[in-house]
């Protein structure tokens, strides 16, 4: 997409320089609708020019890793949509700070249906570069998500937005959203053939019901976050830790781990760093994208 940022040397802060800051005022909400309008892609950023930059950028981030690193990311940008905490639907949504929908769903008020794996971010909460900057530290300090970048809660969606893909393209998909019906075969089960046969949906399902063991739980902590982890809440539901909220917060690392401070750009592949993580980490994830053998 081609939001490229000038390297220059910056002093280093949660990754957000005021090198970034003075080349994402350059641009408007409206100028990034219109370069993902260009590739097939809707996107309503609300006039809030620090979420439009940084789709951008993360788009442009996950499109180096597809095309230099050939990681299999190649899925198509997520339909983006920025929202206002008063439009949802339901309320309970309102203490995010994003959501990805793994199937199509009327969201906001007043609003058609939204296509399956679209991604929405709070405009309340991340009006400004800084805000999200500030926002990133205080969650990463408390443990809470697995990076301090300004980047984090953008990056985190989007891999929701390409795990979705990937099981579809793997378990076929047999929702309701015509859209979604077209991309995906529906019961191509080409990876995954049990017996009975387990339907996209319905995986899906099971895998966001699925929760970590205590033992699992402190790997997972201690390597990655809170959140991954899964979080006992007052109402005593755990919060987080099921196989998507893993991918998704290591995925945010891993990525965070090779941007170039300056650039934003990617600068190895992020998955080329061996003995970087406990071994039994490392196959809770490799296990988490699609989840087989439970979890
Ligand atoms: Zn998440």
């Amino acid at each position: 997409m081609k939001i490229k940022n000038n390297p220059q040397r910056v002093s280093f802060k949660a990754g957000l320089t005021p090198t970034i800051k003075k080349l994402a005022a350059q641009y408007s909400g409206a100028n990034i609708e219109y370069l993902f309008k260009q590739r097939g892609v809707n996107a309503d950023f609300k006039n809030n020019r620090a979420i439009a930059y940084c789709c951008g950028i993360v788009n442009d981030i996950f499109e180096t890793l597809t095309n230099k690193y050939k990681l299999p990311f190649g899925a198509k940008p997520p339909s983006l949509t920025v929202y206002h905490d008063n439009d949802l639907i339901n309320y309970a949504d309102r203490d995010c700070l994003g959501f990805c929908l793994p199937d199509s769903a009327r969201i906001i008020l007043g609003k058609g249906v939204y296509e399956a794996r679209s991604v929405f971010y709070n405009n309340e909460r991340m009006k400004t570069l800084s805000e999200m900057d500030a926002l990133a530290e205080a969650q990463h300090r408390s443990g809470f998500n697995s990076t301090n970048h300004f980047l984090h809660t953008i990056i985190h969606e989007w891999v929701h937005n390409i795990h979705n893909d990937l099981l579809y393209r793997v378990f076929g998909y047999d929702g309701t959203c015509p859209k979604t019906l077209q991309r995906y075969n529906t019961f191509n089960g080409v990876y995954y053939d049990p017996n009975p046969y387990v339907s996209g949906i319905e995986h899906l399902k099971r895998m966001q019901a699925s929760r970590y063991t205590s033992q699992q739980r402190e790997i997972i902590k201690k390597e990655i976050s809170e959140y991954a982890a899964g979080r006992r809440v007052r109402s005593g539901s755990i919060q987080g830790g099921n196989p998507f909220e893993l991918i998704a917060e290591t995925i945010t690392k891993e990525v965070v781990d090779v941007l170039d401070p300056n650039t934003l750009m990617v600068t190895q592949n992020p998955f080329y760093q061996a003995g970087k993580h406990d071994k039994k980490l490392t196959d809770l994830v490799n296990n988490a994208w699609y989840n087989i053998a439970g979890g």
